[in-house]
């Protein structure tokens, strides 16, 4: 195997080839509780916190390639082992930003033409199957078809991403680097929640060195366990109008709004009363949630910070141009979301 694609494996643990590497290396389960193994396994374990805490994992030194992609499926096995779906999410969103500025790195034009080159084809062609060509008279942008620009973009809702907004050239859009890899971040999340969930892990048959550190993570996770025990709660409630459902919905899901998504969720809440404590509550199971960012948010948008203006629900009709409106029925007649189902809106909180 080329050094390259061990660098690639590195880089993205997750693609498909790692499982096969390891078995190419030939590791065994057995051979972690060998003292030898201590640093892929304070590896791992790094990399399962920085998730918990919600941070980006960050070696501090990258001792080898083969070294990274082992300390990545042994942090697989003991999320796995932990069995918490927050930390799942959580795990996957780390590990998938971190790839995201690798990419970023890697398909800027200053990258060395071959990595570039690699990773185009390992990654965005043979992963997500994005046929992407690198624009090389402005040496910043790269072309993508347009349906699988619309195929990648349906999830987000801020007019930015929307395609008349975007350059459209004989059948390509143009993108930025930045944009090009926050199309996929998406992709890689899910790529990765989705191999957390085929993998099988039987803890009585890990070694002993890695239980350990399993039961301290474990520790660790009690809190995030009990925001997953809050889930419930949020979604149980009854009368909210459907725009503002489906961003309760995505959160219960573990998906990341988008911040228009999140703003309209904020004053909803507080327009029909709720404190700034029970809209940051809402937040909780965002994968990117951090309590004392979230908490200046909502306190901005109650007026309690800055310019002391209290910001308004938006208007239907501006979250209809957002994307963000899901109109039924009972929305007849109504210009704004606080408007909706008046009466029973008087059983709420
Ligand atoms: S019509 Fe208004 S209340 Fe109903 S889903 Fe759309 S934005 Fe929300």
């Amino acid at each position: 195997m080329s050094s390259t694609s061990s660098r690639l494996l590195a880089r993205y643990p997750f693609i498909e080839d790692a499982g096969n590497y390891l078995k190419l290396l030939d590791y065994r389960l057995e051979e972690f509780n060998e003292p030898y193994m201590g640093s892929v396994v304070d590896k791992a374990t790094k990399r399962v916190i920085a998730a918990i805490k919600g941070i980006l994992y960050d070696p501090d030194e990258i001792a080898s390639a083969d070294e990274e992609l082992v300390s990545f499926i042994l942090a697989c096995i003991m999320v796995k082992a932990i069995r918490s779906k927050v930390l799942y999410r959580r795990f996957a969103l780390s590990e998938a930003k971190r790839a995201e500025g690798f990419l970023v790195d890697d398909l800027s034009s200053s990258s060395v033409k071959d990595e570039r080159d690699n990773t185009l084809n390992s990654i965005l062609k043979g992963i997500f199957g994005i046929d992407v060509t690198y624009n090389s008279s402005d040496g910043s942008t790269y072309m993508i078809m347009v349906e699988d620009y619309l195929r990648y973009s349906t999830h987000f809702h801020d007019d930015y991403w929307k395609l008349v907004n975007r350059v459209v050239h004989k059948g390509y859009v143009y993108l930025s680097i930045k944009d090009m890899v926050r199309l996929v971040r998406d992709e890689i999340y899910a790529l990765i929640v989705n191999r957390l969930e085929r993998l099988n892990v039987d803890y009585g048959h890990l070694p002993e060195a890695l239980q350990k550190r399993i039961t301290a993570l474990k520790g660790m996770t009690l809190q995030l366990a009990r925001d997953e025990s809050k889930e419930p709660v949020i979604i149980e409630r009854r009368g909210y109008p459907p725009c503002i459902l489906n961003i309760l919905k995505a959160l219960e899901q573990g998906n990341n709004p988008s911040h228009t998504a999140r703003i309209l969720l904020a004053t909803y809440m507080l327009g029909i009363g709720k404190d700034v404590e029970e809209v940051c509550e809402l937040f909780r199971n965002a994968p990117d949630y951090n309590e004392r960012i979230t908490r200046y948010q909502v306190e901005h948008l109650a007026g309690l910070r800055g310019n002391r203006v209290k910001y308004s629900c938006p208007s239907c009709s501006k979250v209809a141009s957002q994307g963000l409106c899901f109109k039924s029925d009972e929305c007849d007649g109504i210009s704004n979301p606080l408007q909706f189902g008046r009466q029973k809106k008087r059983g709420i909180g």
